[in-house]
């Protein structure tokens, strides 16, 4: 058997960009896009890549250059998905949420030589530009290219450099038929991590691993042929979680949005009959606090929730409405997300909150994946399966990214032993099924105790009048930390917060948790901050909390809280890619 030959009918670098090919082929009147009144079939959207691939090798792009985009989810953020490899290089979304100072620091670690930006975030790359600009280290030559994304339906004739993305779809050749893949580990995507506990860092994504990943989400979620899939779940995180080539190897619809207001979201489910959509937990508010006429499901939606734990008592009220919840853990480094929670049928017999309690965990690994395991971090052991021995949560497979772009010793840290390290704090249920507990840096440590950030959050949800609840290490005289729990609040049915007082929600934990994981302060806020993928920002309520002990006691400015510094950005060492 050995002597059997490997050849290129047998065996093909794998790339998501076959499922656009196929789509084309096999799908090619079907719908592919919808945005507002534009409507692309497969056959248009492959032709569109096409032509906007050959443009790009034209403006001398070439393998692993980097292009960047800060685009909402609109028609052209999804053809750069495929169009940015067809041309060889690699696809750089940005967060649409950073400030133009996170913006050029993204352009000028990547390098991107081409930057695509949408009308509506002109000003912010503008000034990113201007950083870029002024900053002496930064050659001329390095300042990418800027192409301007118009709106497709309403063109506002908004210019920041000379060209515009339609040109350049128009100008391409629409038989450009791209080079084949040398090797399916060349890089396809550079997605810099959202920075919510450290500085923001560069996963580099093989074709390989999105091709798997995508296969993998695809089969995790049972998701059949044809869906027609609402874009709520911005692009620019982890590519979609890679539904942006999923929607084309399902031959499916997408549908896409500008903004995701309540409104929007019922009116497009309603207008274009969505069956899927992916979104964080946060968004689950949303959906509940439309006004009752708004909701008006005719057929169950499927979400995939993830980025955030969904707290069980936010399952219950959500299911009901007509939605059906899947739920996945990731990560950016893992092409999105690693785990699922995989429906057993026998649970459909549960109670409505045991069954929530049991899709609140955050499940099993996805195909692509060789292994997922709870470690001892110092021995490497596994922890019991007891559903109680708190370790970190660790990954190994096909999924997980090539490694930080130009920044070897965050890479050789992130991978021990043959497992990439999570950074994830969680136990390992009898049936096996996983679910975290916290990031190690939220752990709280209570007199020596080990306090779950996520477990009194839990229990806070469980509170009717709580929207959003998200607790920190407050640091403490005498337990060293304790937690302080930040809430939103729902208004009373005369519109009013003001009649719930801390006390109400500290008497509330203390029916709920044990004494020692009861927030000792509880502040109310009108709104979490959140970064663009909902995600609450810890780091910014830990200020807050470190602050708040300041305020209440002077005297202990000396106290022992980590104060969590921002390690300075990655360090530069020209590494390329195809080095990774
Ligand atoms: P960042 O690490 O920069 O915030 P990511 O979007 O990659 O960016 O965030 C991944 C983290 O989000 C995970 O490490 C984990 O802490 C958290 N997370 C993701 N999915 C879940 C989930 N289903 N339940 C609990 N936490 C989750």
């Amino acid at each position: 058997m050995d002597q059997l030959p490997k050849c290129e009918a047998n065996y093909t670098p794998l790339t998501p960009i076959t499922f656009l090919k196929r789509a084309s082929a096999f799908y090619a009147n079907r719908t592919s896009i919808i945005y507002e009144a534009t409507r692309f079939t497969w056959g248009q959207t492959y032709e569109r890549c096409r032509r906007l691939a050959s443009s790009l090798r034209a403006l001398n792009i070439v393998k692993n250059d980097v292009v960047s985009v800060l685009a909402p989810n609109v028609p052209a953020m999804y053809e750069m998905h495929f169009a940015v490899p067809m041309a060889g290089a690699v696809l750089n979304t940005i967060n649409s949420r950073l400030d133009a100072k996170n913006v050029a620091t993204i352009l000028r670690h990547s390098e991107a030589k081409v930057f695509f930006v949408d009308y509506q975030y002109v000003q912010v790359a503008g000034e990113a530009l201007r950083i870029l600009v002024g900053d002496s280290k930064v050659p001329e030559s390095s300042i990418p290219l800027v192409i301007v994304i118009d709106d497709i339906d309403s063109p506002t004739g908004v210019r920041l450099g000379e060209l515009e993305y339609e040109q350049l779809v128009h100008k391409g050749n629409p038989k450009y038929v791209h080079a084949e893949l040398e090797d399916e580990w060349d890089p396809i995507a550079l997605n810099y991590t959202s920075g919510t506990t450290s500085a923001p860092k560069g996963v580099a994504y093989s074709h390989r691993g999105a091709y798997l990943s995508t296969l993998s989400l695809i089969l995790g979620w049972e998701m059949g042929g044809e869906p027609v899939y609402l874009w709520t779940l911005p692009m620019f995180h982890c590519n979609g979680w890679t539904f942006t080539w999923g929607i084309a190897a399902r031959g499916g619809t997408n549908v896409c949005l500008r903004n995701t207001t309540a409104t929007d979201i019922y009116r497009s489910i309603a207008m274009h009959k969505v069956t899927h959509m992916c979104c964080a937990p946060i968004v689950f508010n949303i959906l509940l606090q439309a006004e009752p006429n708004e909701i008006t499901l005719t057929s169950p939606v499927q979400i995939l929730t993830g980025g955030a734990p969904p707290p069980a008592a936010l399952l219950e009220k959500i299911e009901p409405l007509g939605f059906h919840i899947t739920h996945a853990y990731g990560l950016t480094e893992a092409t999105g997300p690693a785990l699922v929670c995989e429906w057993q049928r026998k649970w459909n017999q549960l109670p409505r909150d045991d069954q929530a309690k049991l899709k609140a965990r955050q499940g099993i690994s996805i195909l692509t994946l060789d292994d997922v395991d709870v470690k001892d971090l110092k021995t490497m052991a596994s922890v019991p399966h007891d559903g109680k021995t708190l370790g970190e949560i660790v990954l190994r497979g096909s999924s997980i990214m090539k490694g930080y772009f130009k920044d070897r010793k965050a890479t050789s840290e992130a991978f021990k032993d043959g497992w990439f390290v999570t950074g994830d704090v969680g136990v390992v249920h009898p049936d096996g099924y996983l679910e975290i507990k916290d990031r190690s840096k939220d752990v709280i440590i209570s007199g020596g105790e080990n306090i779950s950030s996520v477990e009194v959050e839990s229990a806070l949800y469980k509170h009717p009048r709580v929207l959003e609840a998200a607790v920190v290490a407050m640091p403490h005289p005498h337990w060293g930390e304790s937690p302080c729990a930040f809430v939103a609040i729902r208004n009373n049915s005369a519109g009013k917060t003001e009649d719930l007082r801390e006390a109400e929600i500290i008497s509330h934990c203390r029916k709920n948790l044990p004494h020692f994981m009861v927030p000792k302060k509880v502040v109310v806020l009108p709104e979490l901050p959140k970064n663009s993928t909902g995600k609450i920002l810890k780091n910014e309520l830990r200020a807050k909390a470190k602050e708040l002990l300041v305020s209440v006691n002077l005297s202990n400015k000396s106290s022992n809280v980590n104060p969590q510094p921002i390690p300075p950005f990655g360090e530069q060492n020209l590494q390329a890619f195809s080095r990774l």
